[in-house]
């Protein structure tokens, strides 16, 4: 694996630039519930198709110097933005979790799922994140779909490892926080939408699978990155106690806090609260 490196972070940044350009479709018409397929995208104003020589990811914006080439409409800078970001992420999901040295090849073959499975939570969360910052909603056509092909993958991966413990460890944690979230959502109804709730199972279940430390920090890092920007909100006064600031970008920030450094974070914090 650390072998195939040179040859994988290129072709996942690649992928990573492409899907980017994809999820900046799929962050505008998604939430409108308008096809992700169809039409081909289009100059909001003067209604030109883009030139396919006009849509290379991150290139094109700066060809084009970010206006439209029929009509010289400013592009939003996000567009490129998004695609860059996401290339950067899709390439750090692959350096931050490597298959441990000396591994099988079984054990590589579920490795490569369970990045494929990462890649996919990775994609949806960039397009989650956005679609809750701009409209505060997590539209059921991203979420739900999530159950299947996770549990599809996640599946696939523990096939090749043998390892049905973190399956299990997966449905339990997903079962967990979705059902932490769902007795917040009832007990503070104008806290947490059903929306956060469905979201809360599908990060419980990649969380669990990798580990009981990335799901308690996943969890928790959400609360705290979360309740400290609400509070700095409050503090500098942009925001009152009545402003609704979404919790799904805080979800899922904090779920990839947990599924990065989970593991070594819940070891510190056993070891210092003399647990272990
Ligand atoms: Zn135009």
């Amino acid at each position: 694996m650390i072998a195939a490196l040179p040859v994988l972070t290129p072709i996942v940044g690649v992928l990573g630039l492409a899907l980017g350009s994809f999820l900046n479709v799929v962050v505008h018409r998604v939430p409108a519930g308008r096809s992700v397929v169809s039409p081909a995208s289009a100059c909001p104003r003067c209604q030109h198709a883009i030139r396919g020589v006009d849509n290379v990811p991150v290139i094109s914006w700066f060809v084009l110097r970010g206006r439209c080439r029929d009509c010289a409409l400013p592009i939003p800078v996000r567009y490129p933005l998004v695609e860059a970001a996401t290339a950067v992420l899709f390439v750090v999901v692959v350096l931050g979790f490597q298959p441990r040295a000396q591994a099988t090849s079984a054990e590589l073959m579920g490795h490569g799922v369970l990045l494929l499975a990462l890649l996919y939570l990775m994609a949806i969360s960039v397009a989650l994140a956005l679609i809750d910052l701009d409209t505060h909603r997590l539209p059921n056509r991203i979420v739900l779909p999530a159950y299947p092909v996770l549990a599809v993958l996640l599946t696939g991966a523990s096939a090749f490892t043998g390892d049905w413990v973190a399956l299990l460890r997966g449905l339990v944690g997903a079962i967990g926080l979705g059902g932490a979230y769902l007795a917040l959502a009832l007990a503070v109804p104008r806290g947490m939408g059903l929306g956060d709730v469905k979201l809360a199972g599908v990060l419980g279940l990649v969380l669990a699978y990798l580990g009981w430390g990335p799901l308690a920090v996943g969890a928790s890092a959400a609360f705290a990155l979360g309740g400290t920007f609400g509070i700095v909100l409050l503090a500098v006064r942009r925001a009152s106690r009545s402003t609704g600031i979404p919790f799904g970008p805080w979800m899922l920030l904090g779920a990839w806090v947990g599924a990065f450094a989970g593991a070594p974070l819940w070891d510190a914090y056993l070891r210092l609260s003399g647990l272990r």
